[in-house]
């Protein structure tokens, strides 16, 4: 390829509202651009990236026994009322209607069709197990899109469902996905853990998400410096600080009430370690039951009790606006791998949480938080809940009492086993060995192949652009003559793009009459991990220049040797 012929409009300056690195360089060295809120073009060094991802997933796939399928987006409705999520799955998902007014939504996951699929496909014991995979965009109405590729409103997921007969099986098939996600993150040179996640109602070590560990993360995670233990601090941090909240049988109904005397009992239900509780405010969002608790200590409850007074949020009343009338603020805390109706929310009244420790739980079990500190934990301003700085000093690893560490991941695949849930509610059976109907055990897996592209430029880059790990990189290497006027240069430039092409080196010829400092500046902002140069001076001596971008290490070789070095 052509330096010249490439379509990748750089931009001078960092648009506005690009808020972390990915999507400012991405934005800047012409891989993306924004089409409207969340919806982004891949241009074409974005799109060969994304390709290289994929086909090294695709890959490992096919090495752990899944094969590829294609389905539809566009989904009927009908499925998801049978599985009872046409109504839970909420405002994430994008609805519509076709001319005959029935009503459809774009696949934000594909449990339900392929759940219907192998209903009809699937019925004896001997065609498990089985593992499908596919690769298309998804569709989500992201609460808050943001950050670029890494949570948009469309997205590249590569989604793998498994059938066994039983949960020996599935356990093998999940073994076999968790292990094939190990070697599809390494190959795409991220730093990443597998951690613990949330595992909803069935308990147990039945999911894990994989975490590429960067700052720009959204989700906390926290690993032993001693062990592999790591978990989704949702998780993690119940089970450390040993504050798990057991939930109560059947919904918290507890409503907002001033009387410390009840908010002390709860406190004790829920068996929080508070000296002193004085409010609690407890509604509905979006069908799940929420509880905050402010506490504070004896001088301030006057202030804090006034406040409790004045406002009376009804269950029900969980809209910002409601909230608002009632002198409080809404916060919501969306732990990574909760669904939305599972999301965590707080409710902190302005004046006290300036003072005070909020507490707060949902009604699902090990979803319970203590000692979050506004301003700390989450910015006040917008009342965007971000970090909860959750695990203190004193907490220790679960598995072998070593120190824990802290760290923001990006949640870029998710193994699950979900067991018979959508095989019942679908009625997806098969005759086993001793010719009984049985429902198939499922597992599904997914892999966010765009967040993963995105979740490699926020691990390694630096003030003058990304740097790519190779096998993921649009091109591995750039050619740059200095000067594309001179025909010498040129003619030896091409030469050594020849050479590497013919050894199979993805490889970019800069021949743009350009300065040299702006290739440069270019080649490092794009980020190809190899630049050759030749300059007048390499010339003379039938050499080039060899530097890595990562390292800013260079050397010069000669030019018959370039394509060993490169490979
Ligand atoms: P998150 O917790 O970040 O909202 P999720 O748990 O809802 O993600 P899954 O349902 O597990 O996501 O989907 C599988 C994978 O798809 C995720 O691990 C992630 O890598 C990717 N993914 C999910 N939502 C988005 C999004 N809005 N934009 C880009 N990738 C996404
Ligand atoms: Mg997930
Ligand atoms: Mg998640
Ligand atoms: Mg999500």
């Amino acid at each position: 390829m052509l330096a010249s012929k490439l379509y990748a409009p750089t931009l001078r300056e960092t648009p506005a509202d690009a808020d972390v690195i990915s999507q400012q360089y991405m934005l800047r060295a012409g891989f993306i651009r924004k089409m409207a809120n969340g919806l982004y073009t891949y241009l074409p060094l974005a799109w060969k990236s994304i390709r290289k991802i994929e086909a090294i997933v695709r890959e490992e796939m096919e090495r752990a026994g899944s094969q590829e399928i294609m389905m539809p987006i566009v989904q009927p409705a009908e499925i998801w009322q049978e599985s009872g999520r046409w109504k839970v799955y909420g405002a994430e998902m994008i609805r519509l209607k076709d001319r005959h007014d029935r009503e459809y939504c774009l696949g934000p996951t594909h449990e339900e069709m392929i759940t219907t699929l192998v209903r009809n496909e699937v019925n004896s014991y001997r065609q498990l197990p089985l593992n499908l995979f596919q690769m298309q965009s998804k569709y989500r109405d992201e609460r808050r899109p943001r950050y670029g590729l890494m949570r948009s409103r469309e997205f590249i997921m590569k989604d793998a469902y498994s059938f066994d007969m039983d949960e020996e099986g599935l356990d093998a098939s999940y073994k076999a996905m968790y292990d094939a996600y190990v070697r599809v993150f390494t190959r795409c040179g991220l730093y990443f853990k597998p951690v613990e996640a949330d595992s909803g109602a069935i308990g147990g070590s039945n999911s894990h998400e994989f975490m590429a560990l960067a700052d720009a993360g959204e989700a906390d995670v926290i690993h032993c410096k001693n062990c592999d233990y790591a978990a989704n601090i949702e998780i993690g941090k119940p089970a450390v600080l040993k504050a798990a909240v057991a939930e109560p049988e059947g919904k918290l109904t507890l409503v907002d009430t001033p009387d410390a005397k009840t908010i002390d009992a709860v406190a004790t239900m829920l068996d929080l370690p508070l000296e002193r509780t004085i409010k609690a405010v407890v509604y509905n969002v979006d069908g799940t039951v929420v509880l905050a608790i402010v506490r504070g200590d004896h001088e301030v409850n006057e202030i804090a009790l006034q406040h409790a007074m004045e406002s009376t949020v009804e269950p029900e009343m969980a809209s910002d606006e409601d909230l608002k009338r009632v002198g409080l603020t809404a916060g919501f805390i969306s732990p990574v791998g909760l669904h939305q109706t599972d999301d965590f929310a707080i409710v902190v009244d302005e004046t006290v949480m300036e003072m005070y420790n909020v507490c707060g739980g949902a009604n699902k079990r090990d979803a319970h938080y203590i000692n979050i500190n506004p301003k700390r934990d989450f910015d006040t301003k917008d009342m965007r809940i971000a970090p909860i700085r959750l695990i203190t000093k004193d907490d220790r690893c679960p598995h072998c009492g070593g120190e824990l560490e802290l760290a923001k991941g990006i949640e870029v695949g998710q193994v699950f086993k979900l067991g018979t849930k959508y095989s019942e509610a679908l009625h997806a059976t098969f005759l086993n060995q001793s010719g009984r109907p049985s429902p198939l055990v499922m597992g599904c897996y997914g892999i966010g192949v765009s967040r993963t592209l995105a979740a490699a430029i926020e691990q390694s880059h630096d003030e003058n652009g990304i740097i790519w790990p190779r096998a993921i990189a649009p091109f591995e290497a750039v050619v740059v003559p200095i000067n594309a006027k001179d025909e010498q240069l040129m003619s030896m430039a091409t030469t050594v793009y020849d050479a590497l092409r013919k050894a199979g080196v993805d490889v970019l010829l800069d021949d743009r009459k350009e300065r040299a400092g702006v290739k440069f500046k270019d080649a490092d902002l794009i980020g190809y991990p190899i630049r050759l140069t030749i300059s007048k001076t390499t010339a003379e001596t039938s050499e080039v220049e060899v530097r890595i971008r990562k390292d800013g290490e260079s050397f010069t070789c000669k030019l018959e040797d370039v394509a060993d070095v490169v490979c």
